[in-house]
């Protein structure tokens, strides 16, 4: 059955096309606000909401868990989707407003070393509708407007890449949440057609790339990806995607005990990144109880953060939310599997 909420509102016309020209955006506005079934949507005539109640599937998950940190705030959701698959949803309060980060797969094919969602593979792709309902509800029962939207939950988004770019259409909307792209960030490990490929719909966004290691040996170690896709290749993916869309492009670094955390390795990335605009954001490794891994410790990250700033290089140290709540990605749904 369609799933409703993953139309375009041009899409929803050309369904309703045997009714007046106002429905389609009538049932847009509603699907948009987050209604649970087509009942609600009372200035539609009931044969008309029983008819999309026969054709269409709304989707609207069910809250399994929240745990809300008592340090920051934070809130992460673990949702039941309509055919019993879960995933996690986290709100995190920040000065310039509230940011969800939000699961575009149910777990995740790429096998990152240090990831609790890979663990157990890629179950299967999130719709545009699922992840816009990530958004919806979480602003619906947090009662917390949401401003930013990151796509670094679980999952990997360009392996995704179709109902990601309509996710993105949707939540972009005027008559839908209408977020403007540029309080939207998307983070890849790293898939380099499809950062070409996003490159040449130059949307502005901001495009967040894993990165963890500056060289192919210690990168691959880690990200199986890079197997596919080596460092250069990525970062010449970058310049690319900074020459068509002019944004500077984010990278995310966890920093992992004598792994990746030396001076000398501080160095090679800072050879790496020559001329392309970069953003590095450093994240303490989130301890994984799976994983052999451990962080750096703090002293080491600072030093790491000081040698990229001396040569100019934007660099800041990521708060750590949520650390009490498991917020990090992937961990949620890993324990509700594990005690069930
Ligand atoms: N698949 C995408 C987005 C999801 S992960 C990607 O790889 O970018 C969001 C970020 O969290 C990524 O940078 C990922 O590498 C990082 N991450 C995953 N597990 C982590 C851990 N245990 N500690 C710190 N960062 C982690």
């Amino acid at each position: 059955m369609t799933e409703i909420k993953s139309l375009t509102l041009s899409e929803l016309k050309t369904a309703l096309s045997g009714q007046p020209g106002f429905r389609a955006g009538q049932v847009y506005t509603w699907l948009h606000r987050g209604v649970r079934s087509f009942e609600e949507m009372t200035d539609l005539p009931k044969a008309l909401r029983q008819s999309l109640a026969d054709g269409f599937l709304l989707t609207a998950p069910q809250v399994l868990r929240r745990q809300e940190s008592k340090l920051d705030g934070t809130v992460k959701y673990l949702w039941q989707l309509h055919d019993g698959n879960c995933v996690e949803t986290v709100l995190m309060k920040y000065h310039h407003g509230n940011t969800v980060c939000i699961s575009s797969e149910v777990g995740c094919p790429m096998g990152c070393a240090f990831c609790a969602s890979t663990i157990g593979g890629l179950v299967r792709r999130l719709s545009p509708g699922e992840m816009l309902d990530e958004v919806l509800f979480t602003q619906l029962d947090s009662g917390q407007p949401i401003s930013n939207i990151v796509l670094m939950g679980i999952g990997e988004p360009l392996d995704n890449y179709d109902n990601v770019c309509r996710f993105l259409e949707l939540v972009n909307s005027g008559e839908g949440m209408n977020v403007g792209m540029r309080h939207i960030s998307l983070s890849t490990c790293g898939i380099v057609p499809r950062i070409l490929e996003l490159a040449e719909s130059r949307l502005q966004l901001t495009l967040s790339v894993s990165l963890h290691a500056p060289d192919d040996e210690t990168r691959s170690r880690i990200m199986p990806v890079n197997r596919r896709w080596p460092v250069d290749e990525l970062l010449e993916a970058c310049r690319v995607y900074y020459a068509k869309t002019n944004r500077r492009i984010s990278f995310e670094y966890a920093m992992i005990r004598e792994l990746n955390d030396s001076p000398e390795t501080a160095r090679l990335l800072l050879k790496k990144l020559k001329g392309l605009p970069a953003h590095v954001n450093l994240i303490p490794l989130n301890n994984v109880a799976e994983s052999p891994l451990k962080p750096s410790d703090r002293a080491s990250v600072l030093r790491f953060q000081r040698i990229l700033e001396e040569q100019g290089v934007a660099c800041t140290v990521r708060r750590t939310l949520g650390s009490d709540i498991d917020a990090s990605c992937g961990q949620l749904r890993r324990k509700y599997q594990n005690t069930r």
